[in-house]
C-alpha cells in the first residue's frame, strides 16, 4: 500500500471548489454542488463495493450522459476500480466484444437496455448488469440512494489504472488504452495552469463523456480548478449560445464551432462574458478559425492529443494562436518528429511521424503487450501515427495520419471495421472506406464498393444492411460503386487516389 496515495480523487478533493459551489449546473433537477457530488460519489462507491467491485477491477459503463456518469467515474476512482466508458452508439454486438475483452466486475447500462445487457453479461459469465438513467434513476441509482454517505477512498499508486478507453485499431481488434492516475492527474494539472482555469470559471460542457475530451480534459480540468461546469447532456447550438451569457469557457470539437457559426445568435454580445474557446479531437479548419475570429473577436485555442497520451500540444494562452497549427508541446511533455520507418530524426521543418513521451503517456494496451511494444521506440517515445512538422517558430502542424483513421464529427471511425461489415453483405466483392472533407462533420465516412459479377447492390441496401451492425456515426454518408478499386504494385488499395476522385462529394 503506498504511503501517500496518488488517487486522482484525493487530488480533486484537495483542490475542489467551496462545498456550496455548483460543480455541475444543469437545467434539470440533477445539478450537484461540490458537497453533493462528493457525497453522492461516496454512496456510489459503497454501491460498487456492495456489488463486489474490488480495487483493480474494471467497471464498464454504456450510459447516456448525465451528472450521474461523473458520480460513477468518481466512485470508480474512490473504490480503486478502472472505469471503462463505452460510446453510447455501440450496438449490443460491439458491446459483447468489449465486455469479453475487459471482463468487468460490473457493467452499467441504460435502463432501456437492462434486460438485453443482463442476458449478455449472464452469457459471458459476468456479474449481472445494473442500469443508470439520466434522471438519477435506474437500478444503480436506487443503490446509490440506499448506501451510506461516507466512504474511505482507496489509496492508489501513481501507475495504478484509473481507466481503460477503447480505441479501435487500424488492423483488427479494438484496443483498450490503460490510463493511470498519474497520466490523468499530471495532464489535467498542466492544463489547468496552461489554460488559466480557476474557481471563477464556468465551463460549458456539451461533449460526450465516454471519450477522453469530455471525460478527462473537460471534467478533470474543471474539477481540479474548483470551477463550475454548465453541464448539457448533448450538444445543442441553441443551448450553448444561451449558456454563454453566464459562462467563461467552452471546449468543443471542430463540428461544434462550425455549427455555432451557422447560428444567428452567435454574436460579439453573446460571447461578452467568455474568455476562452478551445478546440480539439480533429483538425480545425483555418477558415473556421478565421470566421470565428471575425464573428466573435476570439481566436479559438486549438490543442492536440489522443486517448493514449492525453493532451500533447496546445496553442499558447497569451501568444499567437496560429490557425492550422496545434501549437507547442505542453510543459513536461516531449515531442519529436521522426522518420516513420526507421525512427531517425527528420531534418528541422520536415514531415515525419509525431512521437511523444511524458507522464501523460499511457501504460499500454490492455492484455496486448506485443501491440504495446510495437507502438513505442526503444527510448520510450510513443509513435502517435500522426504525421506532422514543426515550423521555424516551433508551432506543430499536423499534416495527415500514417494510420488510416477517419474522424467524423469528432468520433473516430476505423475504415477496416466498416469495410469488414460492407464486405460481408451479399453481392459485395470488396470495399474501401475513406474520409472526405465534409463542411459539418470535418470528414464524412464514404464507401467505395465493388459488387460481384451479376449482383445488384444499391446504396440504400448497403446502408440498411449496416443498420444495427455498426454505430450510426460509423455508417457511410455516401456509397459509390466502381468496377475495381485502384491498387498499387504491392496490391494495396490506393486510398489517396480515391480521396482525390471523390474529394468534392460534400462540398
Ligand atoms: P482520440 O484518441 O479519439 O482522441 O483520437 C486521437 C487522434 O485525433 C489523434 O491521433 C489525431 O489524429 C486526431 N486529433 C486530435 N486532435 C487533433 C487536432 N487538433 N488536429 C488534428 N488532429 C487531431
Amino acid at each position: 500500500m503506498p504511503h501517500v496515495s496518488a488517487n486522482l480523487f484525493d487530488l480533486i478533493v484537495a483542490r475542489a471548489g467551496e462545498p456550496r459551489q455548483m460543480a455541475l449546473e444543469t437545467s434539470d433537477p440533477t445539478a450537484l454542488t461540490y458537497a453533493a457530488l462528493f457525497e453522492r460519489s461516496a454512496r456510489a462507491a459503497n454501491a460498487l463495493v456492495s456489488l463486489g467491485v474490488e480495487p483493480g477491477d474494471r467497471v464498464a459503463a454504456q450510459v447516456d450522459k448525465s451528472t450521474d456518469v461523473i458520480v460513477l467515474a468518481l466512485a470508480c476512482l474512490r473504490a480503486g476500480a478502472a472505469l471503462l466508458p463505452l460510446n453510447t452508439a455501440y450496438t449490443l454486438a460491439e458491446l459483447e466484444y468489449y465486455l469479453s475483452d475487459a471482463q468487468p466486475a460490473l457493467t452499467v447500462c441504460r435502463p432501456a437496455s437492462l434486460a438485453a445487457v443482463r442476458t449478455l453479461t449472464h452469457r459471458l459469465g459476468l456479474a449481472a448488469a445494473e442500469s443508470l438513467g439520466v434522471a438519477h434513476d435506474g437500478t444503480f441509482a436506487e443503490r446509490i440512494a440506499a448506501e451510506p454517505p461516507e466512504f474511505e477512498t482507496v489509496p492508489r499508486a501513481a501507475d495504478d489504472l484509473a481507466a481503460i478507453l477503447y480505441t479501435s485499431g487500424t488492423t483488427g481488434r479494438s484496443k483498450g488504452a490503460m490510463l493511470t492516475h498519474e497520466n490523468l492527474s499530471s495532464n489535467a494539472l498542466t492544463l489547468v495552469d496552461f489554460w488559466r482555469f480557476g474557481a471563477a470559471d464556468r465551463l460549458i460542457h456539451a461533449l460526450p463523456v465516454f471519450h477522453t475530451h469530455g471525460l478527462f480534459v473537460a471534467i478533470n480540468v474543471a474539477l481540479l480548478a474548483g470551477a463550475t461546469m454548465i453541464y448539457q447532456n448533448r450538444f445543442d447550438p441553441d443551448a450553448v449560445i444561451a449558456a454563454m451569457h453566464g459562462a467563461t469557457s467552452l471546449m468543443g470539437v471542430p463540428t461544434f464551432y462550425t455549427r455555432l457559426l451557422d447560428h444567428p445568435g452567435l454574436t460579439r454580445e453573446a460571447c461578452a462574458g467568455m474568455r476562452l474557446f478551445i478546440s480539439g479531437s480533429a483538425p480545425l479548419l483555418a477558415e473556421t478559425h478565421a470566421a470565428w475570429r471575425e464573428r466573435t473577436g476570439f481566436a479559438i485555442l486549438e490543442r492536440y492529443g489522443m486517448t493514449e497520451t492525453n493532451m500533447i500540444t496546445s496553442n499558447p494562452y497569451d501568444g499567437e494562436r496560429r490557425a492550422g497549427t496545434v501549437g507547442f508541446p505542453l510543459p513536461g511533455v516531449s515531442v519529436r518528429i521522426s522518420e516513420a520507418e526507421t525512427g531517425a530524426p527528420v531534418p528541422a521543418g520536415e514531415i515525419g511521424v509525431i512521437e511523444v513521451k511524458g507522464p501523460n503517456v499511457f501504460r499500454g494496451y490492455w492484455r496486448m503487450p506485443e501491440k504495446t511494444a510495437q507502438e513505442f521506440r526503444p527510448d520510450g517515445f510513443l509513435i502517435t501515427g500522426d504525421l506532422g512538422r514543426i515550423d521555424a517558430d516551433g508551432y506543430i502542424h499536423i499534416v495527415g495520419r500514417a494510420k488510416d483513421l477517419v474522424i467524423s464529427g469528432g468520433f473516430n471511425v476505423y475504415p477496416k471495421e466498416v469495410e469488414g461489415e460492407i464486405d460481408a453483405i451479399d453481392g459485395v466483392l470488396e470495399s474501401a472506406v475513406i474520409g472526405l472533407a465534409h463542411p459539418d462533420f470535418g470528414e464524412g465516412v464514404t464507401a467505395v464498393v465493388v459488387t460481384r459479377p451479376g449482383a445488384t447492390v444499391t446504396e440504400a441496401a448497403v446502408l440498411s444492411a449496416l443498420d444495427g451492425r455498426l454505430a450510426k456515426f460509423k455508417a457511410p454518408k455516401r456509397v459509390f460503386f466502381v468496377d475495381a478499386l485502384p491498387r498499387n504494385s504491392m496490391g494495396k488499395v490506393q486510398k489517396a487516389l480515391l480521396r482525390e476522385t471523390y474529394k468534392d462529394t460534400y462540398r
